[in-house]
């Protein structure tokens, strides 16, 4: 069975899964231990597993159940985050977008897989659509031009956010606020940027029930993803597997008339033109979650 081009990597329960459009495989057993299950080990060594990737071959057709997907870097050291990167967005909350990017961090153990069930943990959830940069490479003081090398790949997520945490006090709390249980979805998995083709400017979509929220391209970034990992290894060493939340497009809940919130029942759909959807459902806290 010949696999027809270069496949995407996924985590099924917990297990590095290669993905085609005609079927799928699992690293490990297929590499004959070669490259580990782990989906988050494999990312410490991203070029010799991708150049290996491009000479498989799927095991078995079809694809695996959706509903087993994990996040696909489950484990980063590190995750950035960054604010009000897209022009609209940082209008309309008023921000200077002159100086450094806004930049925090969402706790890793809030990553979720992008089918999962979500708990409403806050009266004012809200969503936030966007592009999630994962790196394949460690380095300090990465040069603007050479920083796509240092990207294993690209993916969707939401920066799920209780604004009311966020918001509260003086000073805004932002990772705190983002950082409950399930509020980082990711995936549906790791495209490679060596073959994505428009990396740098993708349609970034989301909608809550079908109706459409968010609708803007990456190419709208104040700060591109080579911008981006260029300025935060400035002062952090990137980390193979570490993960850069890219920003969200304007179309917010807490910015409409009147804010609209996420609540029990509510399906939410964010999609990124070439990485794919991920559908995540919310419910009342106590709800046993699938993931
Ligand atoms: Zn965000």
């Amino acid at each position: 069975m010949a696999g027809v081009g270069i496949p995407k990597l996924a985590n099924v329960s917990g297990r590095a899964t290669l993905l085609w459009r005609e079927g799928y495989a699992d690293v490990a057993q297929l590499s004959g231990g070669r490259f580990p299950y782990d989906p988050q080990g494999l990312l410490s060594d991203w070029d010799r597993f991708e150049s290996w990737a491009q000479g498989a071959e799927p095991q078995i057709s079809g694809s695996p159940d959706f509903r087993l997907l994990g996040p696909p870097a489950p484990r980063p050291r590190q995750i950035f985050a960054i604010g009000l990167n897209y022009r609209d967005h940082a209008a309309e909350a008023g921000y200077d977008t002159s100086g450094l990017p806004q930049v925090f961090t969402k706790f890793p153990s809030c990553l979720t897989g992008p089918f999962s069930q979500v708990s409403v943990l806050s009266p004012k959830l809200d969503w936030e659509t966007e592009l999630v940069v994962v790196l394949g490479r460690t380095g300090r003081n990465i040069k603007e031009g050479e920083a796509w090398s240092f990207v294993a790949g690209l993916m969707v997520g939401q920066d799920l956010s209780a604004r009311d945490v966020q918001l509260a006090g003086s000073a805004p709390q932002w990772s705190l606020g983002k950082s409950f249980a399930g509020f980082g979805p990711t995936g549906p998995w790791i495209t490679s940027a060596k073959y994505c083709g428009n990396r740098d400017d993708l349609l970034v979509q989301c909608e809550l029930n079908g109706e459409l929220m968010q609708s803007d391209r990456t190419s709208n970034m104040i700060w591109s993803v080579s911008e981006l990992v260029a300025r935060l290894s400035v002062v952090c060493e990137l980390m193979a597997g570490d993960l850069i939340f890219t920003g969200t497009p304007t179309g917010n809940g807490n910015r409409r008339t009147p804010p609209r919130y996420l609540g029990p029942g509510d399906r939410l759909l964010s999609r990124i033109g070439g990485l794919g959807e991920m559908v995540n459902e919310f419910v009342s806290p106590g709800v046993c979650a699938i993931n």
